[in-house]
C-alpha cells in the first residue's frame, strides 16, 4: 500500500483558501476583480453585518455559459481571456483562477450568470457542487457568499468584528472606485449605502465621490513621465490632512498596491508642507511597461518590487513637490457668510472614516450669494516682493501686518523658525564651511555604544564645520562650530546634536540626518512665544519671511502667516453686504 496519500482537490482548496481568503474583504476582492475581468462598469457589493452573514456581488459583466459557470468553480481554472502582453495581468489572474474554488470551499455560494438567452444557476456548499440548473436571467453574474469559514472553525475565529470587517472592505471599495472612475460600484452594508460612485470616467469626481466636495476641491492635478513612468492623479493641498496614510491611493497599471518607498517619496515630498504625524490624500496612477514590475509577489499583498524603482520614486517625490509649490498661497483665514466667524471645521467626507481629517485654514473662494467674489491669489513667487508693515504684537506671540491687500497675522515662532530653516539648509550646501572656534570646548561623556555610534557618523558633522575630537574614553571634544549656529547654541545645546546623530545610528541616512538637524536648530534658534519684539525686529523678520521659498509653514509644517483680505475685513464689520 502507498505510503503516500493524494491530497483531495477539496483540501488543496481549503489551504489555498487560507492563503488567498483571511478575511471578507478578500473575498469581496476577489469576487469583485472577477467583476472587473469580466468587463462588467456597474457594480454592487451587498453586505449583511460587514460580509459575516452575507457578501453578494452583482455585476453586469460579460457572464458566463453554463460549462464556464461549473468549470469557475473547479481549481486552476484558466478559460479566462487574458491579454497576453500584460505579464503583471496574467499573473494576478493565474491566482485569481484559483480563488472561486477556494472560497466555494469554505464557504456556500450561490451564483446566477447569464451570457445570452439562458442563465445558469449554481450552488455549492463546502466545495460540492449540489445544484446546477438553467434560470432566466439578466447578463452578467450576482453571486453569494454565506456562511463563511463555517467547516474551518480555526479561520473562523481569526474574523475580525462587524465594523472591523465592514471598514476594510469599505476601504478597499473606495480604492477601486478611484482606479477604476469608468466602474460605478456600489457598496452597501445592511442596505444602507456607505459607498457609492457613478462610473463617470472623470477621476475629480470620483473623488468627490469618496471624500466629498471639501476634499475633492482642494486637490492639485499632476502628470508627469520619465523614460519609463507615466504618473498621473491628484495630490491633496496641505490644509487636508489625515491621521494615517491609508488615503495614499497609489495604482501601478491599474491595480492597487501599496508600497513602501512609494509612500516614503509621497510623504518626503509634503517635508514642511505638514506637520509630522499627519498626512495628505493622494490619488496617483503609475503606467509603466507590465514587465518591470516584478510578479513573484504573494496575491493578497498588496506591495509590489519594481526594477527601476529609483526612476519611479524620483520622478513622483518632483511631481508632487513642483505641484505644491507651484501652487502655494497665503492661507486665507475663512469667514462664514452666516456666522462671520472664522471657522476651521471640516465636513467629515464619510462615516465610516473613523480617523479623524484635521483641516488648516484652506483658502477658498467666496459665494456670497448673488455677489461671487474671487480674491486675487498671491501664488509664492509674487509673495517675494511684498512689502508687509508690522503693526505690532499681540501676547508677544503674533505679529499683526498689513499692506494695501489687507491684514496678515503671524505667528513670530513658526516665521522665524522658516526663516532659519531655509538659511541653514542653504549653507549645507555651501562650498566652503565657514566656523567658529568656541571661546570654551565642549566635552561630552558617553557611553560605549552611543559614543561608537557617533564617531561612526561624526564626519557628516565635521562636513558642516564642527570641530570634533576624540577626548579619553568615550569622550568627545567640541572646539568649534559652522558660523551659521547661533551663539546661544553653545554649550548643552550642542548636546543636542550629539544626541541626533546617535538618534539616527542605526541606518543613517545623511539627507535625513541633515533635515531633521536643520529642523531642530531652527526651532531653538528662534524667537520663542512670549518674547518682546522691536517694530525693527518685526520688520526684518517679514523682509526674511517673504524671501522664503515655503513662506507659509514652518519646518514642522505648521502654518506662519495667515491674511484677511480687505474684503473679508469689510465684510465682517458689514461694511459690503
Ligand atoms: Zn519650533
Ligand atoms: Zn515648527
Amino acid at each position: 500500500m502507498s505510503k503516500i496519500r493524494v491530497m483531495s482537490e477539496n483540501l488543496a482548496n481549503k489551504i489555498a483558501a487560507g492563503e488567498v481568503v483571511e478575511k471578507c474583504a478578500s473575498v469581496v476582492k476577489e469576487l469583485v476583480e472577477n467583476s472587473i475581468d469580466a468587463g462588467a462598469n456597474n457594480i454592487k457589493v451587498n453586505l449583511i453585518d460587514g460580509g459575516l452573514t452575507s457578501i453578494a456581488v452583482v455585476d453586469n459583466g460579460s457572464g458566463m455559459d453554463k460549462e464556464d459557470a461549473v468549470l469557475s468553480f473547479s481549481r486552476h481554472a484558466t478559460s479566462k481571456i487574458y491579454k497576453d502582453d500584460d505579464l503583471f495581468f496574467i499573473e494576478t489572474l493565474g491566482f485569481r483562477g484559483e480563488a472561486l474554488a477556494s472560497i466555494a470551499s469554505v464557504a456556500e455560494v450561490d451564483m446566477e450568470t447569464c451570457n445570452s438567452d439562458i442563465g445558469t444557476h449554481v450552488h455549492i456548499k463546502g466545495g460540492v457542487m449540489d445544484l446546477v440548473e438553467a434560470t432566466s436571467a439578466r447578463v452578467g453574474t450576482s453571486i453569494t457568499i454565506t456562511n463563511l469559514f463555517y467547516n474551518t472553525p480555526a479561520r473562523l475565529k481569526y474574523l475580525k468584528s462587524e465594523a472591523t470587517e465592514l471598514n476594510n472592505c469599505t476601504s478597499f471599495i473606495e480604492k477601486l472606485s478611484l482606479a477604476n472612475p469608468s466602474i460605478a460600484f456600489t457598496l452597501t452594508n445592511n442596505d444602507r449605502v456607505v459607498v457609492k460612485t457613478s462610473g463617470s470616467g472623470n477621476l475629480l469626481k470620483t473623488i468627490h465621490e469618496i471624500y466629498g466636495l471639501n476634499v475633492s476641491s482642494n486637490m492639485l492635478e499632476i502628470k508627469a513621465s520619465s523614460d519609463d513612468f507615466e504618473v498621473t492623479g491628484f495630490v491633496g493641498k496641505p490644509g487636508i490632512l489625515k491621521k494615517n496614510r491609508n488615503h495614499f491611493n497609489t495604482f501601478v497599471n491599474g491595480r492597487i498596491v501599496r508600497n513602501n518607498e512609494i509612500n516614503r517619496a509621497i510623504n518626503d515630498a509634503y517635508n514642511t508642507y505638514k506637520h509630522e504625524g499627519f498626512y495628505p490624500i493622494v490619488v496617483i496612477n503609475i503606467e509603466t511597461d507590465p514587465t518591470l514590475v516584478d510578479v513573484n509577489i504573494h496575491p493578497t499583498k498588496q506591495d509590489i518590487k519594481m526594477s527601476k524603482m529609483d526612476e519611479l520614486v524620483s520622478l513622483i517625490y518632483k511631481t508632487i513637490k513642483e505641484a505644491l509649490y507651484n501652487n502655494l498661497i497665503i492661507p486665507n483665514a475663512i469667514v462664514d457668510d452666516a456666522l462671520n466667524e472664522v471657522k476651521s471645521d471640516f465636513i467629515e467626507p464619510s462615516v465610516y472614516d473613523k480617523d479623524k481629517t484635521v483641516t488648516e485654514v484652506v483658502q477658498t473662494t467666496f459665494d456670497f450669494g448673488t455677489v461671487k467674489e474671487e480674491e486675487p491669489v498671491i501664488k509664492n513667487e509674487a509673495f517675494k516682493s511684498l512689502k508687509l508693515y508690522p503693526i505690532g504684537q499681540v501676547h508677544g506671540t503674533y505679529i499683526i501686518a498689513e499692506n494695501e491687500d489687507g491684514m496678515f497675522i503671524l505667528d513670530q515662532h513658526a516665521a522665524h523658525e522658516r526663516v532659519n530653516y531655509e538659511m541653514i539648509k542653504k549653507r549645507f550646501a555651501d562650498e566652503v564651511v565657514q566656523y567658529t572656534d568656541m571661546l570654551v570646548p565642549l566635552s561630552i561623556e558617553l557611553s560605549t555604544s552611543d559614543f561608537n555610534a557617533f564617531m561612526d557618523n561624526v564626519s557628516v558633522l565635521e562636513d558642516l564645520g564642527f570641530k570634533i575630537e576624540e577626548f579619553g574614553i568615550n569622550t568627545i571634544l567640541i572646539k568649534g562650530h559652522p558660523t551659521w549656529l547661533a551663539k546661544n547654541f553653545e554649550g548643552d545645546n550642542l548636546r543636542t546634536i550629539v544626541d541626533l546623530v546617535i538618534e539616527n545610528g542605526k541606518n543613517f541616512n545623511k539627507d535625513r540626518f541633515l533635515d531633521s538637524l536643520a529642523k531642530m536648530v531652527s526651532c531653538k534658534m528662534s524667537v520663542k512665544a512670549n518674547e518682546h519684539l522691536s517694530l525693527g525686529e518685526m520688520e526684518k523678520l517679514l523682509d526674511d519671511l517673504v524671501k522664503c521659498d515655503n513662506p507659509y509653514n514652518c519646518c514642522h509644517g505648521r502654518p506662519s502667516i495667515m491674511k484677511f483680505t480687505n474684503y473679508e475685513l469689510e465684510k465682517m464689520f458689514k461694511r459690503v453686504m
